[in-house]
């Protein structure tokens, strides 16, 4: 192995690149093998520069050869490695042992932060190597238990390091919050809304999608943002990858384990969405993995970007494609949409009335049975206070989140035990076959549903996701069979079960 070692990105994977560096007399040249010819120019500029703040002019023929040649590269973060590669070859300084370098170099030596510094620390704990970041992403490296890093300000700094005159700080490995944050908004926050209060309870403890329908002002958003604080905090393999997707973006970090929220709109380009782009990165869906996903006006959405969420909500992943192959990106979310009851967000309101006409309903009701609302478990109206019901409901303090939670992980671990042996880990991911033959229905709760699915019309799809419903219903309960009480609740929650239309 070379001691000169950078990364690259592989979807939130860092991959180990070799830099091999050749200097023959002649004219001046330096060619790049193994990199896409735009940054190789870029980052030619900038080595040759960087390394003549410190004196060091490049003279002659230099082939940097950056193994293996196939993966596809970014630029800037292989600048620190290619201008340790060269000096090295140069004689100017020697790395004996073998490291990894990642940082782009401004052209006065100073390196500048980068993204991906997650991923790369986790490939140095993975290699047993050291670890050279720029300052600017020690914070994130800091996370990271068990390396060996550096942080470099200055390319002179790194080099003075090497040469053994005087020594980088190292990265101390930062202490995690103890404290978990506040609930914002908690639960008591929000008045009202108890069966929506409900809906959301259900949808953290069994991972159930859920579709909010309510008209403006009756609250959708701040339901869907008190979800992100009923589920159970992150455990340390999930909590590695968030923080691995958001160092490929090169966002900020914290500690906190409280789940992603990510609230995309209708007008997002699918590159926001998806990921993709020049400079490959994960979309905002990858951004939520482990968290929740929340679509607001949901009937707005295009039909394609729909289309296109489709796939990573059945496989908790997203493959995006690009010239020279594909990167798959984590995309395990909880998905919230919400949208008004009609065009004008009215019907149904206690108070305004709705200005559409019959056959507009008719169109808007069709909208909401595009794609995505197959993989929706829970159908819940959100009905705006009236006066009178607001007036009620003040100084009424009702249950706060951490209560809820509560109950949520005491059903998450029930399922955990059902399941766990069968490979899957939530009442959500129930196959046809577990839901037929394990999902522990009473004699009298199956002749309820069998009733009630004639006189409702539930479709065979629609009975699956009463019956997934309920057994998350009865998980929260600490029920080992479902029975009809939990069939009764979980039937309000079926698809327009409880719309406007359908009272
Ligand atoms: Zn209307």
């Amino acid at each position: 192995m070379n001691a000169v070692l950078g990364v690259t990105l592989q979807g939130i994977q860092a991959l180990r690149v070799e830099v091999e560096v050749e200097i023959t007399g002649g004219l001046f040249v330096i060619s790049v093998v193994g990199l896409p010819d735009a940054s190789v120019r870029e980052a030619r500029e900038r080595v040759r520069a960087a390394l003549r703040s410190l004196g060091i002019s490049v003279k002659g023929r230099v082939a940097v050869n950056l193994a293996p040649a196939d993966s596809p590269k970014e630029g800037a973060l292989l600048d620190l490695p290619i201008a340790v590669g060269i000096a090295h070859s140069m004689g100017e300084i020697h790395v004996t042992r073998p490291s990894l370098f990642m940082g782009e170099l401004a052209l006065d030596g100073r390196v500048r932060r980068v993204r991906g510094a997650v991923p790369a620390a986790i490939l140095a704990r993975d290699m047993g190597l050291p670890l050279f970041v720029p300052a600017g992403n020690a914070r994130e490296v800091s996370l990271v238990k068990g390396i060996e890093a550096y942080k470099v300000e200055h390319i002179r700094g790194l080099f003075e390091h090497l040469r053994g005159s005087a020594m980088l700080q190292a990265i101390e490995p930062s202490e995690e919050s103890v404290e978990y944050p506040e609930p914002d908004p908690d639960l008591s926050d929000i008045k009202g809304q108890a069966a929506a209060k409900r809906a959301l309870e259900i949808a953290a403890a069994g991972h159930h999608n859920v579709l909010l329908t309510g008209s403006p002002g009756s609250g959708k958003t701040l339901l869907a943002r008190s979800l992100k604080d009923i589920l159970p905090p992150l455990s340390d393999d999930e909590m590695m990858e968030v923080l691995m997707v958001r160092s490929t973006v090169g966002l900020s970090l914290d500690s906190s384990r409280r789940r992603p929220f990510r609230a995309i709109h209708h007008t997002a380009s699918t590159i926001s969405v998806c990921g993709g782009g020049t400079n490959l990165r994960p979309g905002e869906i990858s951004l939520a993995h482990r968290g929740v996903l929340f679509l607001d006006e949901f009937t707005e959405f295009r039909r394609d970007l729909l289309e296109s969420l489709r796939q990573p909500l059945e496989d908790g992943c997203i493959s995006v494609s690009r010239a020279s192959g594909s990167v798959t990106y984590p995309a395990r979310v909880l998905l919230v949409a919400a949208c008004n009851p009609c065009q004008c967000g009215y019907l149904g309101d206690p108070v305004e009335p709705c200005r559409c006409s019959p056959s507009a309903v008719d169109r808007y009701r069709r909208k909401m049975s595009g794609p995505i609302l197959d993989r929706v478990d829970l159908y819940v109206t959100v009905p705006r206070l009236t006066p009178e019901e607001l007036v009620q409901a003040e100084g009424q303090e009702g249950e706060g989140s951490p209560e809820v939670l509560k109950r949520v992980i005491r059903a998450r671990e029930r399922q955990w035990e059902r399941w766990g042996p069968l490979g899957f880990q939530c009442n959500a991911e129930l196959p046809e076959k577990a839901l037929k033959k394990q999902v522990g229905i009473n004699a009298e709760g199956r002749r309820f549903l069998k009733e009630m699915a004639g006189r409702v019309r539930l479709s065979g799809r629609g009975i699956s996701r009463v019956m997934k419903v309920a057994r998350t219903i009865a998980d929260l309960a600490g029920d080992v069979d479902i029975s009809t009480v939990h069939l009764a609740e979980a039937l309000a929650f079926r698809e327009g079960g409880d719309l406007p239309w359908n009272r």
